[in-house]
């Protein structure tokens, strides 16, 4: 990240050089960039913060990602470190519960503790409270619904599943990235090793489309512009 936030700026002063810019600025860079994104796409991992989290961060960042991370109460009680780690990152933090079991399942007061612990484990460990509410397995009822209305949270699937939870390789985890277009949200996970893997590549594809990563509003559900 370091090494690409200098490139625009190195881009303006040879321009500077050869007589067609004068006045090179950060702002200039910064609005270039900007150009360059005809659209946003939300990358979301989950089920961290754990032992990948640290290598998916510094992959993120050096390829110049944000993404957001819908964590587990109990990693997030467990590990707090890392998820200062994801929010010193760049990344946004959201809730997918504190155990992972099947919400719809459950009776309303386990539904509710589920998340209202979540919101204080990673409030506590300094990730703000959580806007977005990602339910394990992508299981939702009205149930479910209504607690999450209950925590003013907003309730995030997906349009493109990575299929890295069921072993897909980086191939395969890079082409679904590959399908996004504005607005859409994929879904990834914070431990296969392929999705690590997939990282680079998945920077460079979406690139080639214009497309930049997004913050996922809590409004509307749909990636957007950081703000
Ligand atoms: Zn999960």
């Amino acid at each position: 990240m370091r090494t690409r936030a200098h490139l625009p700026l190195l881009a303006a002063a040879a321009l500077a050089a050869a007589g067609t810019l004068t006045a090179p600025t950060a702002a200039s860079a910064a609005s270039a960039q900007a150009a360059a994104c005809t659209g946003y796409v939300g990358l979301t991992f989950d089920d961290g913060p754990g032992s990948g989290t640290t290598a998916l961060l510094d992959s993120l960042t050096r390829n110049g990602l944000r993404a957001t991370m819908f964590n587990q109460g109990q990693y997030a009680a467990a590990y707090p470190a890392l998820v200062r780690a994801q929010v010193g990152s760049g990344m946004w933090v959201g809730n997918h519960s504190y155990t992972h079991p099947h919400l719809t399942q459950q009776s309303q007061a386990t539904i509710d503790s589920e998340i209202s612990r979540t919101q204080q484990a990673i409030a506590n460990a300094g990730g703000g409270t959580p806007k977005l509410f990602r339910p394990p397995y992508g299981e939702t009822n009205a149930t479910v619904r209504a607690v999450e209305a209950r925590y003013g949270l907003t309730e995030i699937l997906w349009n493109v599943d990575s299929q890295d939870w069921n072993n897909a390789s980086t191939d395969a985890i890079v082409a679904a990235a590959g399908r996004l277009t504005n607005g859409q949200v994929i879904l990834l996970h914070d431990w296969p090793a392929n999705t690590r893997a997939a990282i680079p590549r998945i920077a460079q594809t979406l690139a080639a489309k214009g497309l930049c990563a997004g913050m996922i509003s809590p409004a509307t559900g749909r990636a957007v512009a950081p703000g």
